[in-house]
C-alpha cells in the first residue's frame, strides 16, 4: 500500500501582533518551522503525484506528505506561497469560488472572527437573546435550552460553548435565520465593512494565476463552502457546477480533486464527484490516507495541529490505519 499524510491548513499568518489575535490558526513563524520539519523527515509531493498513485498504482516514496491549503485566504499568497516557493514544494489549494466572485465574507468566516473578537462568556447571552427574538417573532426554533443540549459537544480544537455557536450558525438554524444572525453579530462585535473585509481576507484571481503558473496545484471546494452532504442533490450539484465553471481555467481537468467542505460527503456528493471527473475526495478525518486505486475519494487528512512544533500526535496513527 501507499501511505499518504495529507496535512490541512487554514490561516497561516503572523496573528500575535495582528489585529486579530484571537484567530486560530497558525503561527507564521511556526508554519516555517513546520515546513523545515516536513523537508527534514518528509517527502513532499505534488498533487499530480497522488492522482497517479490512485488511477495508476504508481507508488508514492516512502513518507510521502501532501500540503493542502482551504478556503483560500490571502494568507496563502501573501505568507504560504513565497515559503513554499523558498523549499520547492507545491502546495494545494482549494477555494470556495464564492470568496473570489462576489466581495462578500463567508459566513463560516464571519463566525470565526466574530468568535476571534469576543470572549465566548459575553457572546452567549448575545447568541440566546437573538434566539428567543426570532422564536418571538415567529420563527420555529426549539427552545435554547434544547438546542444546547444537541448542539454543545467540545471537539479536539473547541469547548462546547464554541462548538454550539459554530454548530448554530453554520447549519443547524434555518438558512435565512443564520445568516441575518451571523451579519447581525458581525456588524455589532467586528465591525469592519463587509467588502474592504473580503478584499483583506480573501485570494483574488490575478494571485491565483500567479501561484497556478508557478507550480501551485487548485482543486474544487464548491462554490458557496456549504455541507454538500446537507444539501438537496440539486442544490448540490449547481453548487459544485458553479465552482467548476469560475476557475475553468484554474483548474486541471486532468487531475481534478474536490475537497469537500466541512469534510461533508455522502453518496450522492461521492457519485457526483466521480461523474464530473474528479479522481480524488479529500475529507476531515485525521489519519494516514492509504492512496490506491478505487480508494481515493475519501482521503483522511491530518491537520497542521498534529504535526511539530504543535505536536507529535501524527505519531498515534499508524501507517496501516484503514480509516479511510
Ligand atoms: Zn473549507
Amino acid at each position: 500500500m501507499t501511505g499518504l499524510y495529507i496535512v490541512m491548513y487554514h490561516y497561516v499568518r503572523p496573528i500575535a501582533d495582528s489585529k486579530y489575535p484571537g484567530i486560530k490558526g497558525l503561527e507564521l513563524t511556526l508554519f516555517e518551522k513546520q515546513i523545515q520539519f516536513f523537508n527534514d523527515n518528509f517527502s513532499v509531493v505534488t498533487m499530480e503525484q497522488v492522482v497517479d498513485a490512485a488511477c495508476r498504482g504508481i507508488e508514492l516514496p516512502e513518507n510521502a506528505l501532501l500540503l493542502t491549503f482551504d478556503d483560500g485566504y490571502i494568507d496563502h499568497y501573501q505568507y504560504v506561497f513565497p515559503i513554499l516557493q523558498k523549499y520547492s514544494m507545491q502546495g494545494s489549494f482549494f477555494v470556495p469560488s464564492a470568496v473570489v466572485k462576489y466581495g462578500k465574507v463567508l459566513d463560516v468566516n464571519k463566525i470565526h472572527f466574530i468568535l476571534a473578537c469576543s470572549k465566548i462568556e459575553e457572546l452567549m447571552p448575545k447568541v440566546m437573546s437573538m434566539l428567543n427574538e426570532y422564536r418571538d417573532s415567529g420563527y420555529n426554533i426549539e427552545s435554547n435550552k434544547v438546542l444546547f443540549d444537541n448542539l454543545a459537544v467540545a471537539n479536539r480544537w473547541d469547548c462546547k460553548e464554541v462548538i454550539f455557536v459554530k454548530r448554530l450558525l453554520q447549519g443547524y438554524l434555518e438558512e435565512d435565520v443564520r445568516n441575518e444572525m451571523v451579519s447581525r453579530l458581525f456588524e455589532d462585535i467586528v465591525g469592519e465593512s463587509e467588502k474592504e473585509f473580503s478584499e483583506k481576507l480573501y485570494l483574488n484571481k490575478e494571485q491565483i494565476t500567479e501561484m497556478k503558473n508557478a507550480g501551485m496545484y487548485f482543486g474544487l471546494h464548491g462554490e458557496e463552502h456549504y455541507w454538500l452532504n446537507k444539501l438537496p442533490i440539486e442544490k448540490m450539484m449547481k453548487d459544485i457546477d458553479n465552482s467548476m465553471a469560475f476557475f475553468d481555467e484554474i483548474l486541471d481537468k486532468d487531475n481534478l480533486v474536490i475537497n469537500y467542505p466541512y469534510g461533508g460527503y455522502n453518496n450522492a456528493v461521492l457519485d457526483y464527484a466521480k461523474k464530473i471527473g474528479c479522481k480524488l475526495g479529500l475529507g476531515v478525518e485525521p489519519g494516514v490516507a492509504n492512496v490506491k486505486i478505487g480508494n481515493a475519494y475519501a482521503l483522511p487528512r491530518f491537520d497542521t495541529n498534529d504535526f511539530p512544533p504543535k505536536s507529535d500526535r501524527y505519531m498515534e496513527y499508524s501507517n496501516d490505519n484503514k480509516l479511510n
